[in-house]
Formats: C-alpha cells, structure tokens, sequence
C-alpha cells in the first residue's frame, strides 16, 4: 500500500508558509505500516489541483488531501476529487443544518457561500469536524484502471488548518485505515552521536545493516549530530522488537562510545545522567557562547541538582571579576587562547565549589579577534577546557560556519568533552 499527500494552497508555495500537515500524516500512515511514496503541494488553481488528483489517485493506493476545504471561492479540493474521481457531489443537509446551527450560536447570520462545505462525494462518508466549520471526508471505493482491472481506493480529504486536521485524522481515519490494513505492529529505535561526520557513520555501519532488509535505516545529520533511525514492520511487536533490537546491538557494538544515546536522550541529558550516576556537580564559564551551553543544561527539567550555574564571562574583566583569571594572563596571552580557558574553568570550580568545571572560550565571528594576542587568530578558533580534582584538561577546535552554528557546535563539543570524560 502506497499513499500520496497532496498540500493544497498557494501560500505554501511561497517563502511565507510550510507544509507541515504532511509530516503529520506521514507519521501517522507510517505507523499503519502504509509509506508516502509522493507528496504534492498544489496552489489553488482548479485545473492545477484536478490533474493533481487524477495522477494521485491513478498511483497510489491512499490519497490524502490537506486544505481547500472551506467556503471561499479558492477552496476547490472537493471539486477536484469529485472531476478526477468522475464523482458528483451532493449537498448534504445534516451538515447544512449543522452550519445553521453553528453561525446561529455565535450569532451571525451564514454567508451563502457556506453551503459548498456541505458538499460531499458520492459514498464518502463524513467527518465531523469539532474544531472548525468544514467537515472531512472519507472515501472508500474501487475505481477501473486503464487496465481495465477493479483498484481499491481510499480518498480522504482533511481541513487546512492543523489543529482541525489533526484530531481528524487521528480519531476518525486512523481507526478506519487500521481496519482496512493487513495488522502489523511497528518497532521503532534511534540511535545519537555527536560530533561525528555522517559519511564515517555510513561507511561503518551500512554492512551491518545492510542486512537488516527488513529494518528501514535512516541516518539524519543536523547540528552537530548524527541519528540512526530502525524502523520494523511484522506481524507481531514481539517479531518487529526483536529484528530492530538485533540491529541495534551490532551496530552500538560498531560505534561502541560514539553513540551517545540509544534511547533518543540528547547529549545535555547525557551528560546530567552521567553527573548524577557519579554524584557529581558541574559549573560553566561561557565567553562565546554566552550561555547556551547554559541554557540548554537547564531546559532538562532536574538539572539544577547536578548543574549548579556559572557565568557569562564575557569581558575580559569579567573573566577576572567572576573566574578569578588574571588580567596579565588576559594581556598576555588573550581570552581565546588555552591559558585563559583553563584558568577559567579552574576558577569557576572554585568560586561554585562545584566538581567540574568547564569554560569556553572562542571567536564566533562575524568580526575577528579583539586587538591585541588574539587579532590574527581565525574566526571558529574555540578553547574548551574541563577541570576537576585530578587535573584540567583543555582542547582546541577549528570550526566553522557562521556565528550560530560556532556558538552552537562549541557547546556540542564541551557536552561531549564532559561526557566522554565521565564514560
Ligand atoms: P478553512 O475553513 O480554514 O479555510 P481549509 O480546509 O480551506 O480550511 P486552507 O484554507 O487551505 O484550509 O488553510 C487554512 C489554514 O491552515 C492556512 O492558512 C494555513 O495556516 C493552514 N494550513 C493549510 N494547509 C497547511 C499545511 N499543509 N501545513 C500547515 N498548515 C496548513
Ligand atoms: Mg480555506
């Protein structure tokens, strides 16, 4: 079974608006075990939006409309489907009546144009919408081929807006869809490493899961992390588990502490939970970054037992006034450079008395270096460095990028430094 979603409305053929109402769908056909083998989005032209229709339901199996539903003059999708299904629509009175009712509570008077949202396919069956005036429908038929054979279809035509699409497609096609569907039952893991090139990650694991015919890999790159998705179709959950569990456990064999999750934790997550298992409490001095490494420790909720805080050491006097660095150290050798980084966290493990201490210390850009030691040194040149009882330890890194991207790999990378450090 092949499904195709066809987006409807010429704002998403802009820069302004995203369709995102097909990721919904996807997860959710995906998880009937039905994949999207094509995605359509079409303006609100009639003939654009009825060829559409007619090659959509020629190819594929499942045909989901998201918009175009309403009352105006530019929603034409229950058009389209009824031309490319060679279908007459029928005004329905319940849902004419429905809509009497609903302008009447609000006291208005319905503008005739709102009658049209009454129109329904020929055998469709229709979906109540609770959140917004024009109801879904939903189409069960058999059409002829060119070949001449009997094709099964399902057409199913949803409201634009999210909030109404969603709960309709959850409570009132998700339940019909499974009935019609062979039962299959979905194992799903994800794997997450920071910090590695996704070609490595290819080259390393595709022999093993090139195996897996059954399991569908898909390896996302983005932000300084790389994810390992298996997703398992069987019969049985027992079946599907085990396939993708199997998988699993060869290729966390391969990358072995590459892999910084394998239950979807992300690595600011990681690292609390290693923090804690140790007993242990973590303070930050941030120049750079500014806080983010910061803020991103602090969105997990029950951060605050084992990231006790920091400082935004931005200024050079700063560095001195919050981290205790000294300023002739600052002078001499300038505030991105491995001395001041390890000073930095040296003095803010003691100011907080925390067990760790980390410090960033780098050049974001867009500008170079401040005048003086650090004027010729590259834009993406970044210290971390991680102090504890036994010692400091400080890296160097060369990223690069812009602005945003720096900040937010420098704070991957000190994530990464405390994690490995504690594994
Ligand atoms: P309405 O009765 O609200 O007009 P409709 O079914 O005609 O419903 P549209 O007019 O196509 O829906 O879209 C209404 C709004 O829903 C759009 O302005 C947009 O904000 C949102 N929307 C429509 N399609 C999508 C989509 N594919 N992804 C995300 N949002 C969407
Ligand atoms: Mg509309």
């Amino acid at each position: 079974m092949i499904a195709e979603i066809i987006a409807v409305g010429s704002e998403m053929l802009t820069p302004f608006r995203q369709d995102t109402n097909s990721l919904y769908l996807t997860a959710g056909l995906n998880d009937l075990g039905v994949s999207v083998a094509f995605k359509t989005i079409i303006g609100d032209s009639i003939s654009h939006l009825t060829n559409a229709a007619r090659i959509a339901i020629a190819r594929a199996d499942i045909v989901v409309f998201s918009g175009g539903l309403g009352p105006t003059e530019d929603d034409l999708t229950r058009e389209a489907a009824a031309v490319a299904l060679g279908l007459e629509l029928h005004r329905n009175p319940a849902i004419i009546t429905a809509l009497y009712k609903r302008y009447a509570a609000r006291k208005i008077v319905m503008p005739p144009n709102n009658a049209k949202q009454a129109d329904i396919l020929d055998g469709a069956i229709m979906l109540e919408n609770k959140n917004g005036s024009a109801p879904g429908q939903y189409l069960d038929t058999t059409i002829t081929g060119p070949d001449g054979q009997a094709h099964r279809k399902i057409v199913i035509l949803l409201p634009g807006p999210p909030s109404e699409l969603k709960p309709l497609f959850d409570s009132q096609c998700k339940p019909r869809l499974a009935e019609t569907l062979p039962p299959r039952y979905l194992a799903k893991r994800m794997l997450r490493m920071a910090l590695i090139p996704e070609s490595q990650v290819d080259a390393r694991t595709a022999p093993i899961y090139q195996q897996y015919a059954d399991v569908e890999t898909t390896i996302l790159a983005g932000s300084a992390e790389i994810q390992l998705h298996f997703l398992c179709a069987k019969p049985t959950l027992a079946e599907a588990q085990a396939r993708v569990d199997e998988l699993t456990e060869k290729i966390e064999h391969e990358m072995d502490d590459a892999i910084f999750s394998s239950h979807g934790e992300s690595l600011e997550e990681v690292v609390l939970l290693h923090l804690g298992m140790r007993h242990l409490t973590l303070a930050a001095a941030e120049s750079c970054t500014g806080g983010l490494l910061a803020q991103r420790l602090t969105a997990i909720p029950g951060s605050s037992r084992y990231f006790l805080g920091g400082a935004v050491v931005y200024s050079d006097s700063l560095k001195t006034t919050f981290a205790g660095t000294p300023a002739n150290l600052i002078a001499t050798y300038g505030p991105v450079s491995p001395e001041v980084a390890r000073s930095l966290a040296e003095g803010i493990r003691a100011r907080t008395e925390a067990s760790l201490g980390i410090a960033i210390t780098g050049i974001a850009g867009p500008g170079p270096g401040e005048p003086g030691p650090d004027a010729d040194k590259p834009i993406g040149l970044v210290y971390v460095a991680l102090s504890d009882s036994e010692g400091t330890q400080v890296k160097e890194f060369n990223l690069t990028g812009d602005r945003e991207r720096i900040r937010w790999w420098a704070t991957q990378h000190a994530l990464e430094f405390i994690r490995r450090h504690l594994l």
